[in-house]
């Protein structure tokens, strides 16, 4: 099956589960038989299985591609290049992100006059998040294979840019692991590519499943802060990136957007960075043509550390809370949220729900009532889906940035259709 009639299916499956979820949700949710065996059992068994298949291939893929990359890349210096550059990239657009958020907050002013009996206001306890200095430490891991039992990001990214710099170092015999792991590489991708198949159907049954059990009341006592936060997303994902891409790289945007398409509906219905991170790989060196010794490096790093979309969340919520407890935030104040949540979003890992924990520490950072969170979780399903698509197609404009910058971008496969 070529790439375009999989994006198709995928597309067509979304909208399907999408429309049959709100269907099941409006009218047959009363009736066990849908609600627990249709939704609760059929839906929710394969979705999650198709989730797990995802997430199962992001430890052995990030480790082996990364290897090859850094091997291949065989320079100390390009490798501090490129992470410097996608570092940069990276704190930048979360910034710029967050800056779009409190200006449209500012000016909109989601929450003002809001009625605080109006909600139904969930239970939410913070947790505790970790200290700078210990996100730093944590960067190095003392043991790679409990990094990897444990899907940790960042250490599992520090130790294979190390065994790829120790491989180009061992001469004879690091050619010949080199080798091996190019060979592990090539069936990976395979591996991504039998998965891609079954993905119409995985996604037909979350995007069901979590629109068959998204209750439409939650909504409206939210509608201004939801919608602030979903034009902010889209004036980001189809503003800024495209305005970043044409300027730093001066590739044709249509063509990205287009081929990222089936990544940001990936991103969208499993709301996790990192079990995306798989299909990002394979899309952005299969059909964006950026090199692997590139997109093996920054996708992986981008789904730990580069999360625009949930800085805009957090941005708005920032406000919106404020907002509905009539406190005044000075600009000092919005400088902090500014600098907090772009830090914050490095130490934080790309999985369902976890920009709520980010936004507890935004919150204690400038003092405004932590318990103000409970007032939005009943929309933040949706928006984590709808910012988590954004999180992802940053990583990819990075890659595709970066990769021309350096040379290893190659323009026939991005501009083939
Ligand atoms: N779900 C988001 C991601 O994986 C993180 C968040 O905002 O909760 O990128």
């Amino acid at each position: 099956m070529n790439a375009k009639s999989l994006t198709t299916q995928i597309l067509f499956a979304m909208l399907i589960g999408g429309i049959l979820g709100g269907i099941l949700n409006i009218f047959l949710m009363d009736i066990s038989f849908v609600s627990d065996f249709i939704v609760g059992d059929v839906f929710h068994v394969i979705g999650q299985i198709f989730v797990k298949t995802l997430k199962m291939l992001v430890v052995p893929l990030v480790f082996i591609s990364l290897v090859c990359g850094t091997a291949a890349l065989g320079d100390i210096k390009k490798l501090g290049r490129l992470g410097g550059k996608a570092v940069l990239f990276y704190l930048g657009t979360t910034a710029l992100a967050i800056t779009l958020a409190i200006t449209a907050a500012v000016v909109i002013a989601p929450g003002q006059g809001f009625d605080l009996s109006s909600t139904t206001v969930q239970e939410f306890t913070p947790k505790e998040s970790p200290s700078v200095a210990q996100t730093i430490i944590n960067l190095v891991p003392d043991n790679p294979v409990a990094a990897m039992a444990e899907g940790q990001m960042l250490p599992l990214i520090v130790f294979s840019l190390l065994f790829g710099i120790a491989i180009v170092m061992a001469g004879e015999s690091g050619k010949r692991v080199e080798q091996h792991f190019n060979s592990y590489n090539a069936v990976m991708m395979q591996l991504v590519v039998i998965i891609m198949k079954f993905a119409p159907i995985g996604i037909f049954c979350l995007i069901a499943k979590t629109f068959a059990l998204q209750g439409f009341e939650a909504f409206m006592p939210l509608l201004s802060y939801f919608l602030v936060v979903a034009a902010v997303l889209v004036v980001h994902a189809f503003v800024s990136y495209p305005i970043l891409i044409k300027m730093l790289s001066g590739l044709n945007v249509g063509v990205f957007f287009k081929k990222m398409r089936p990544v940001q509906i990936f991103a969208f219905s499993t709301a996790s960075s990192n079990a995306t991170i798989p299909i990002n790989i394979e899309n952005t060196e299969k059909r964006l043509g950026v090199d692997n010794s590139v997109a093996s490096f920054i996708i992986p790093l981008g789904a730990t550390i580069n999360m625009d979309g949930t800085a805009i969340m957090q941005g708005v919520a920032t406000v919106f809370i404020a907002n509905v407890y009539g406190i005044d935030l000075s600009l000092g104040q919005y400088l902090a949220v500014i600098l907090t949540a772009t830090l914050a979003s490095i130490g934080t890992a790309g999985v369902p729900g976890v920009g709520l924990i980010m936004l507890a520490m935004v919150l204690n950072q400038v003092g405004l009532p932590v318990e103000g969170i409970a007032l939005i979780i009943g929309v933040d399903r949706l928006l984590d889906m709808m910012r988590t698509a954004v999180n992802v197609t940053g990583d990819a404009a990075a890659a595709t940035i970066i990769a021309k910058s350096e040379g290893a971008l190659d323009q026939g496969t991005y501009n083939k259709q």
